[in-house]
């Protein structure tokens, strides 16, 4: 069976102040591990000049969007709230020059947590900045577990994708992000929402498999299984004619 080529963005570690700690790609292995798994192989995306960005997705099948810092609040028309974490606005305009170019070829994309936030950014929608102080919710978003196991319920849309692959309307999900998606962008819907009204999950029902949840699904067995599948499967069947060639994928496939 075809392996297709799955796409993963990193992280940059900064620079710190000795010789021998240089900038460093990094992305987390539980990530790598969920991909191969489906059957797919992995590369890492590095953060770079969004120019390259085509070139890039000329060499994968699919776009894994991976957890990481807070999107710059710029990118959505803000001032950074007093609780923002990290920013990286350098990965932002990568990943966000990744997802128009994904979209633009049909390229299957799946967003975890910042995953599914950046998405949202890059269409058009706006993030919470902070859950606690901004979307009068009664959840806790930041689980208070010493393992990875779940931790709060989401309610999934009827006839969503995420219902098809998951078969169920209800789903107990771990919890990382204090802060979440709340305007959808441009063709994305709403798809999953935790008790508080805070969307976990967006999906653009005009596309092959576009699809962000918050919750990190590379660590949540068999319910992330799934949708690890459904997203190698997607990408399997977009599999590159021009594999290896270094050509850019033809039309329509
Ligand atoms: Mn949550």
């Amino acid at each position: 069976m075809t392996q297709p080529t799955i796409g993963l963005t990193s992280r940059t570690m900064p620079l710190r102040a000795t010789r021998k700690q240089r900038p460093t790609e990094t992305v987390t292995r539980t990530y790598i591990e969920a991909v191969e798994y489906a059957g797919a192989l992995c590369v890492l995306l590095p953060n770079t000049d969004p120019e390259r960005a085509e070139a890039y997705l000329d060499r994968i099948d699919g776009l894994l969007l991976t957890g990481g810092d807070d999107p710059d609040p710029i990118l959505f028309g803000e001032e950074p709230h007093p609780q923002i974490d990290m920013v990286d606005a350098r990965r932002d305009h990568f990943e966000i020059a990744l997802i128009h170019g994904a979209r633009r070829r049909g390229m299957p994309i799946f967003g975890i947590c910042r995953g599914v936030q950046i998405l949202n950014v890059a269409l058009g929608g706006d993030i919470y900045q902070d859950i606690p102080s901004q979307a009068d919710s009664h959840i806790q978003h930041t689980q208070q577990r010493l393992d990875d196991g779940p931790w709060h319920m989401v309610e999934i849309a009827e006839n969503s994708m995420l219902e098809g692959i998951l078969g169920t309307r209800e789903l107990r999900v771990n919890s990382f992000h204090h802060q979440g998606c709340r305007r959808p962008g441009e063709g994305l819907t709403v798809c999953a929402v935790a008790a508080d009204g805070v969307p976990e999950a967006l999906e653009d029902p005009a596309q092959k498999f576009c699809l962000g949840v918050q919750w990190h699904a590379e660590l949540s067995g068999a319910d992330g299984e799934k949708l690890f599948a459904a997203f190698v499967e997607s990408a399997r069947n977009s599999f590159r004619t021009a594999s290896n060639s270094g050509e850019p994928p033809a039309s329509g496939r």
